[in-house]
């Protein structure tokens, strides 16, 4: 048997069931692994006390024959999901203390089919980034490295964290949220898989908020199995959240099972981008032809307005956080810098409460909703988000699914595109078109780079058929075998 961190959630759910070992062994084993990959940064807040208090409640469940759907899983929670009595930062410093009096949806629904609870993992402050390397809590480093290069790489971003931990067998799976390509990006970039549901599938109560509108809560996990049960356990309808829909949640599992043969596979002329590096290509290529072999059938389609995509996220995704994010003004909770009056107050704990790149935001965002602007901007980016929601609309007329890769690049070195945000904007480039129009995506590890880097294929479905997007995942997954493995798990 692999040892113990090394399970799939799959896998180890069946050892849970014959009572191979418990929930307190597979987490006593997970808190040792957490403790192990500590330089790595992932966990901002570690709950090893309350991990094994919930593993010891599961195991009394399970021998009572009332196990949950992931009874006994130590999972990582991004520390943009609240939870009660348990730290939450958002990744930043005007957060730093808060402790929730309430938990998310999404983390009780997890918590009432059973998983534990390890820690809190970082991310890009306010989930706002492609490497997190935004953190007031400081970089996450990649478990995996270049051979002969033993320069640390950045685990993608936002959910960075989040796929560190994952890839690292230091959490059997995490959630992440996706608000232009943050569960995708970061999965493709550590060999891991990570699904951003369509808009509405998952309560946002409890998440804080980035961009309202283009915000999804998704499971990263290590395989598409794992992420069809994960889903299950997080999807569904919540009175505490307007925007999300009230639709049966299916067996995604079961789902898997079905045939591909015949299905047609879209494959978008524009997302051949210029400056494209080969092996990303060639990566597609392979998919296709995997996905041809399993009986399905490869279509050209067209969406014309896949360029204006990342300038519209630019605009729309920043406006939305400088409304959501007036909230923290030194008042009511988070970070206080005292200041002469009120207004001094504000300034004074925003200046010091918010990094730079929450600034530039911030900055971006009320620009382009302020008076005089409001129509060349942010109006007219909505129109266009309206017309981009349109392209897949009219391109799902002639396929089911589309295949893309998720990032242009494999991993890039710590310190890399720092300096230049429009460099790391462009890591969105084939992500924020899903988000935009609120439709699912899956990430799943195809192979790896020249460099031996994981390199991801994505798959977009239509809105609310996620079960065809994990069944086409399932047949990469099968295709690709990824057998890579991170340089940091050489000792397992
Ligand atoms: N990288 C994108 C950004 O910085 C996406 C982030 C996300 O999905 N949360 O906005």
């Amino acid at each position: 048997m692999a040892s113990l961190t090394g399970l799939t959630m799959a896998a180890a759910l069946d050892g849970l069931a014959k009572k191979e070992f418990s929930s307190t062994e597979l987490t006593g084993a997970y808190v040792a692994a957490v403790e192990q990959a500590r330089h790595l940064n992932a966990y901002i807040v570690e709950t090893p006390e309350q991990a094994l208090d919930m593993a010891k409640a599961s195991d009394a469940r399970r021998a009572k024959g009332t196990a949950g759907a992931m009874d006994g899983l130590p999972l990582g929670i991004k520390d943009l999901y609240c939870t009660k009595g348990v730290q939450t930062t958002a990744g930043s410093h005007i957060l730093e203390g808060f402790t929730p009096t309430y938990e998310s949806t999404v983390t009780q629904k997890l918590w009432d089919a059973g998983a534990v609870m390890l820690g809190k993992l970082n991310l890009d402050e306010f989930a706002m980034g492609s490497a997190n390397i935004t953190s007031h809590f400081g970089n996450v480093e990649s478990p995996w490295r270049k051979p002969g290069d033993n320069r640390p790489l950045v685990p993608g971003g936002s959910s960075g964290g989040s796929a560190a931990a994952v890839s690292a067998h230091a959490a059997i799976a995490a959630t992440g949220t996706d608000t232009g390509g943050s569960i995708r990006q970061p999965a493709s970039f550590t060999g891991i898989v990570g699904l951003k549901p369509t808009y509405g599938r998952c309560s946002r109560w409890g998440i804080v908020a980035f961009a309202s509108s283009l915000d999804q809560a998704g499971p990263m996990t290590r395989s598409v199995t794992d992420a069809a049960i994960m889903l299950g356990v997080m999807a569904g309808h919540d009175p505490k959240d307007s925007t999300s829909v009230d639709i049966a949640v299916p067996d995604y599992r079961a789902a898997l099972e079905g045939s591909v043969k015949g299905l047609r596979v879209g494959i978008p002329k524009e997302y051949r981008v210029e400056g494209m590096p080969a092996e990303i290509e060639q990566q597609w290529q392979q998919g296709i032809d995997w996905l041809k072999a399993a009986g399905m059938v490869p279509v050209e389609v067209s969406l014309p307005h896949t360029k204006h995509a990342l300038p519209t996220y630019y605009i729309i995704a920043p406006a939305e956080a400088s409304s959501n994010l007036a909230r923290y003004d030194g008042v009511r909770y988070g970070l206080r810098v005292e200041g002469d009056t009120l207004d001094g107050l504000y300034e004074n704990s925003r200046a010091a409460g918010f990094g730079a790149e929450v600034k530039r935001r911030v900055l971006i965002g009320t620009y382009v909703l302020s008076a005089g602007y409001y129509d060349a901007y942010y109006l007219k980016a909505q129109k266009i988000r309206t017309l981009i929601a349109e392209d897949f609309r009219k391109a799902y007329e002639q396929c089911d699914v589309i295949l893309t890769p998720t990032s242009p690049s494999a991993a890039f070195a710590i310190g890399e595109k720092m300096d230049d945000p429009v460099a790391m904007y462009m890591q969105d480039v084939f992500t924020v078109p899903a988000n935009l129009a609120g439709i699912p995506g899956l990430s799943v590890p195809s192979g790896v780079s020249a460099d031996g880097l994981p390199l991801g294929l994505q798959v977009l479905g239509k809105a609310f058929d996620e079960e065809t997007v994990l069944k086409v995942g399932r047949v990469i997954e099968k295709a690709a075998a990824f057998s890579a493995r991170p340089s940091f798990l050489a000792g397992e």
